[in-house]
């Protein structure tokens, strides 16, 4: 089986600055893959330039069976690659439900759209209680769920996550990652990169470690739940 998505020898600088130095790593279809590591290890970087945000220095990804070299970021999205970014990046005038119009900007089919909409207010029932009032009235938690109903929203086949967790009470980041394998056991592929590494291992089939633009171990969420330099530098354990 080819992957879903393969990443081989991505370099990625910004002027002389190489943020991301030759890293290669691939995502199953149906799997949950994440990028863990510190700050600065290059992992936003890594899912900008799959996004077509930032072009690579070198070599190459491919999506779904074709190079995504050279096609820019919205055509991206309507290949069923969407990216709920680091921050969010809400509309925090518009309301909710104009946000996740905005997700699905590439769609013409109105009547599915109606129905994803309606998906994502079972997926997170807040969001549809509050349709109609602002978005930027929303907590941290709520915006970061309707930044994932937004990516949701163009229907995607990989869905590249980066930190849905960060900011949140552990309630609520309890709720993002029970929402993470609810999508995954509706077969979205996932891409989620997280600084709660104990989180993301917990539920991902692979992970990969970056450290300084290069992924330094890979293997099964298990086998790197049990690791013990995974341990040391990443769980917080002696
Ligand atoms: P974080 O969790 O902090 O986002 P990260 O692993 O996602 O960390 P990146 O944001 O990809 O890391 O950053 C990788 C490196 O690239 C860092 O050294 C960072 O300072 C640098 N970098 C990121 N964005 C820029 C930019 N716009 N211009 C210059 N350097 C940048």
């Amino acid at each position: 089986m080819t992957a879903l998505l393969e990443v081989n020898g991505l370099r990625v600088a910004y002027g002389k600055i190489e943020a991301v130095k030759g890293i290669s790593f691939s995502v199953e279809a149906g799997q949950i893959v994440t990028l863990i590591g510190t700050n600065g290890a290059g992992k936003t970087t890594t899912l900008r330039t799959l996004s077509g945000l930032l072009k690579p220095l070198a070599g190459t990804i491919r999506f779904d069976g074709r190079p995504l070299a050279g096609i820019p970021a919205h055509r991206i999205v309507a290949l069923g690659l969407a990216h709920s970014p680091e921050g969010r990046h809400i509309f925090p005038r518009l309301t909710i439900a104009e946000n996740l119009q905005l997700g699905a900007f590439l769609r013409k089919d109105g009547e599915a759209i109606a129905k994803d909409v309606q998906r994502v207010y079972d997926l997170f029932p807040i969001l549809g209680e509050r349709a109609r009032q602002a978005a930027g009235t929303l907590s941290g938690g709520e915006q970061q769920m309707l930044a994932m109903g937004r990516a949701l929203m163009s229907r995607p086949k990989l869905l590249m996550l980066d930190e849905p967790s960060m900011g949140l009470s552990p309630i609520m980041m309890q709720r993002i990652m029970a929402t993470i394998t609810e999508l995954k056991a509706s077969g979205t592929t996932i891409l989620l990169v997280e600084q709660n590494a104990r989180a993301a291992l917990s539920l991902a089939d692979r992970g990969h470690v970056m450290e300084i633009g290069k992924i330094v171990l890979s293997g099964t969420g298990a086998d790197l739940l049990h690791d013990e330099s995974v341990r040391k530098a990443y769980l917080g354990e002696d």
